[in-house]
């Protein structure tokens, strides 16, 4: 007998979504139906502020006019593709990631999936493949997401040590600290892998003298840098890609989040020069499909268009020094790199957040005590200074 199927007439989305759910998500009590620039509405037509770009996605905002019609426009031309053919949008997709590049990467190799797990698995293959090394690096606090490969990236011991066993085996090196790195990069690691900005643990930029100095030491080792720009490229951090802000080039750098402005997708992007990985050793049924990479082309002419890596390094420091300038007495630090900003908070920041939701503001954890703003990158001073004012309200409030 299958279980009953609640009645949809009584039951609300949240109650009909929550009988079927993994569980594997802590859920807030918000149901979107629709979103515009950077708002979102619920089911009663309730406006929220979305600083989540929902998860670091929507850098574009959301219900983007020239996404939207490259997406239509594309599902009514063709859909799949799979890459053992070529493609017109692929090819165009290719060409714009390929000018975003700097000259060391010749233009650059790129193998396309759906996700930025998915990328993270990939820079790992290709760097296996490309240097016949088997030893990973990578740096405590880092996230680089949750499917087997990537997990051993991860560094959160509460996702990883439930599979134990089933993960590559990283070296963790201390984020920010080169005497560590020095210590466990050697001749057989194949991947140092770092975000220039720790998201998920916590908001830390990366000093650029430590990206040089890793740089040194892969050069030395014969190890490949690579930088997950997941959540800080793409225009996030000030720049089209945030390790810019050291005098740095990696070697592979992986992509996902927004890149193809909401619809699916992760890249793992190499320099031209370590050469192609042999037929067979990697691939993915939905990777580089038509549809996806309609909406990346879109997506990355829209983000060039309105110059919004420099928008978002303008707004982002407006942002940090408006938070510095509050002096919470409940916030420890304000930390960021253009528009993603980390509070780190004295108590934990589950009510911090409900509060904000009930004053039409959401924003995201990063860890437990951390509060992390991720707007859109289309975001407007005046809806950043609506924000920097419920945040003030609710922080007063939660300290008395
Ligand atoms: C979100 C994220 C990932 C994982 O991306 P998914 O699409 O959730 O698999 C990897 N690395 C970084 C830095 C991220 O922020």
């Amino acid at each position: 007998m299958s279980a009953p199927i609640p009645s949809t007439a009584s039951a609300t989305i949240a109650e009909r979504e929550q009988a079927h759910t993994s569980g594997a998500y802590a859920k807030r009590s918000l149901v979107w139906v629709r979103g515009q620039g950077c708002t979102v509405y619920d089911e009663a037509g309730r406006a929220y502020l979305d600083l989540t770009s929902g998860q670091g996605v929507a850098l574009l905002g959301h219900a983007h006019p020239d996404v939207a019609q490259a997406v239509a426009r594309q599902a009514q031309t063709l859909i799949t593709c799979a890459e053992a053919f070529y493609n017109d949008q692929r090819a165009a997709l290719y060409e714009r990631l390929s000018a975003l590049l700097p000259p060391e990467f010749g233009g650059g190799r790129f193998f396309l999936c759906n996700s930025g797990a998915e990328a993270q698995e990939g820079a790992l293959k290709v760097a296996r493949l490309l240097t016949g090394r088997a030893n990973i690096v990578a740096a405590k606090r880092g996230f680089h997401g949750r499917t087997l490969g990537a997990l051993g990236l991860t560094w959160n011991k509460d996702y990883r040590e439930p599979f134990m066993g089933w993960t590559p085996p990283v070296r963790h090196i201390s984020y920010n600290d080169l005497a560590s790195a020095e210590a466990a990069i050697d001749e057989t690691v194949c991947a140092v892998v770092v975000e220039p900005v720790q998201g998920e643990g916590g908001v830390y930029p990366a000093n650029p003298e430590w990206l040089v100095g890793l740089r040194r030491l892969c050069d030395e080792r014969g190890a490949l840098l690579v930088m997950d720009e997941i959540q800080s490229g793409l225009g996030r951090c000030g720049r089209w890609f945030a390790y810019q802000m050291a005098d740095i080039v990696p070697d592979i750098i992986t992509l996902g989040k927004g890149i193809a402005g909401g619809l699916p997708m992760g890249a793992v992007i190499w320099r031209a020069a370590l050469g192609t990985i042999p037929a067979g050793t990697h691939g993915s049924t939905f990777g580089g499909n038509p549809l996806s990479c309609a909406a990346a082309c879109a997506a990355l002419d829209a983000l060039r268009a309105a110059d919004l890596p420099a928008h978002s390094a303008r707004l982002g420091a407006w942002l940090l020094e408006a938070l510095r300038t509050l002096k919470l007495p409940t916030v420890r630090e304000v930390r960021g790199l253009g528009l993603i900003v980390g509070l780190e908070l004295r108590d934990r920041v589950t009510p911090v957040l409900q509060a904000l939701q009930e004053r039409g503001v959401l924003a995201l954890p990063a860890g437990k005590t951390v509060l992390r703003l991720l707007p859109p990158l289309i975001i407007q001073q005046s809806e950043l200074e609506r924000a920097v004012d419920a945040i003030r309200e609710v922080l007063h409030a939660v300290c008395q």
